[in-house]
């Protein structure tokens, strides 16, 4: 089963001499249950791809579907409610409401819906990310490792179909990059959801069921279970 199906994805920034192809041509099909890592160069397109699968950006041209609908053909509204309810993002910065505790960022999602969590989920993702002490307060009380479980948390909330973390480790220390990697592990392994990641650690890649390699814009390797030596 497929979570992603990319095909032929293109997308440029900017014009003339200025223009930058930042995906050229790609087509990859992002599979449900697994957890991929996207690896490749500064400026190789890992964000912009991440940015196109999961609703926050539109290429120029092919396709990207997610369960049965084609992100690059849908009205506003209906993106919106796929980016609501169908993926989550954890971003590098975290991204949490600094006004909000950690009860009420994990839950932001849901309530910006207007929807509860299903019955037990909320337990499951607190008791995953460990963090059930911590959930009366606000970010500035937590540590950036908590406050990367708690962006964590946020996405595994609605159960969506995928996730996306943009470098979810890249602003921790080695300890709190290895739990939020276990625990997006877990998410996969323990409650069947889909994880794609981008990284720059061959350690994080090395949590990972496979590997694609970006470099200017396309897939260049596509790996599955690498051993160290091939990420490093
Ligand atoms: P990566 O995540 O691999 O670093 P990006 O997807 O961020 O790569 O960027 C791919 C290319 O597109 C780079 O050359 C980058 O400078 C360019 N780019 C990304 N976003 C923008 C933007 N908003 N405006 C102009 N150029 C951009
Ligand atoms: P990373 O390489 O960690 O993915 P970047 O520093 O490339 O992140 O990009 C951070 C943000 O800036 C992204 O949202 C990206 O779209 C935007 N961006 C990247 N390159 C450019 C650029 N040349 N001009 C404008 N925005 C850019």
């Amino acid at each position: 089963q497929v979570a992603a199906r990319v095909r032929n994805l293109t997308k440029s920034y900017g014009s003339g001499d200025a223009r930058v192809v930042a995906l050229d041509d790609v087509s990859v099909d992002l599979e449900a249950g697994r957890f991929t890592a996207v690896m490749g160069p500064s400026g190789s397109g890992k964000s912009t791809l991440m940015h196109c699968c999961a609703a926050l950006d539109r290429g120029d041209s092919g396709s990207v579907v997610i369960g049965e609908q084609d992100l690059t053909t849908l009205k506003d509204a209906a993106l919106t409610r796929l980016r609501r309810e169908e993926v989550g993002f954890v971003f590098q910065s975290f991204n949490l409401v600094p006004t909000l505790t950690a009860r009420e960022n994990i839950l932001l999602p849901l309530s910006i819906a207007g929807r509860k969590p299903d019955p037990g989920w909320f337990d499951v993702v607190i008791d995953t990310v460990d963090l059930r002490p911590r959930l009366t307060h606000k970010p500035n009380e937590l540590s950036g490792g908590q406050q990367q479980r708690v962006a964590v948390a946020r996405a595994l909330i609605s159960r969506p179909r995928i996730v996306f973390a943009d470098e979810p480790t890249g602003n921790l220390d080695s300890r709190s990059g290895a739990e939020v990697l276990s625990l997006l592990r877990a998410a996969v392994d323990d409650h069947g959801q889909t994880v794609v990641m981008v990284t720059h650690d061959p350690l994080a890649a090395a949590y990972c069921d496979r590997v694609l390699f970006l470099a200017d814009g396309r897939v260049v390797h596509d790996l599955e279970r690498p051993d160290r030596e091939q990420v490093l």
